[in-house]
This record gives C-alpha cells, structure tokens and sequence, in this order.
C-alpha cells in the first residue's frame, strides 16, 4: 500500500524554496513545487531530496514543533482562565461606533 508521506512547508535541498515534501519510500523523497496553472491544472515540479537531508531536516522540525507545542499549552492555560476574567462586564463593541 501506498503511503506517501507528505510535509508542507518544507525546505527543498535544492533549491531552498519551500514545497511540499513527499517521501514515496524508505529511500526516495522529493520536494514538489507548485509552477503555474495550466489549463486549470497546477503544474508541479520535482526536486530530490537525499534522505540524510530529510531525517536531519525533519529531526529539526520535530524539535521546534516539540517546544511551540510546550508553549501553545502554557498560553492555553493562561488564556483560558484570563478570558473567564475578562469576557464578564467586556462587551466587544464596534469601537470605531462608539459615541458617534
Ligand atoms: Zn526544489
């Protein structure tokens, strides 16, 4: 079965512009660009990644990823219980409206 794995936004090796990254198989990625429309259809160009690119690249990613999630939870929990505070007696108005 087929079960291409695919990344967006991820840096081609390249050409360093940012594409979609499809990993057909243990031993072949690529990064696929989007060119131009062409009678309706996106037309799309392939660059080959070499996999010690995308372990190396993605091993970074998922690190960056690990923090941001860390922190999303911090301001989750911050957020949630600041907005119980302020969503009482705070009516979001339009405020270009007001006294006019
Ligand atoms: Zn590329």
């Amino acid at each position: 079965m087929g079960k291409t794995k695919c990344i967006r936004d991820f840096e081609c090796e390249i050409c360093h512009r940012k594409g979609m990254l499809q990993i057909l198989t243990k031993n072949y990625a690529r990064v696929r660009h989007y060119v131009k429309l062409e009678n309706g259809k996106p037309v799309f160009e392939y660059h080959r990644n070499s996999m010690e690119y995308v372990k190396s690249a993605l091993n970074s990613q998922i690190q960056k990823l690990d923090l941001i999630g860390q922190n999303n939870i911090d301001l989750k929990l911050k957020d949630s219980s600041s907005n119980q505070v302020r969503g009482v007696g705070f009516e979001p108005t339009n405020p270009y409206g007001t006294g006019s």
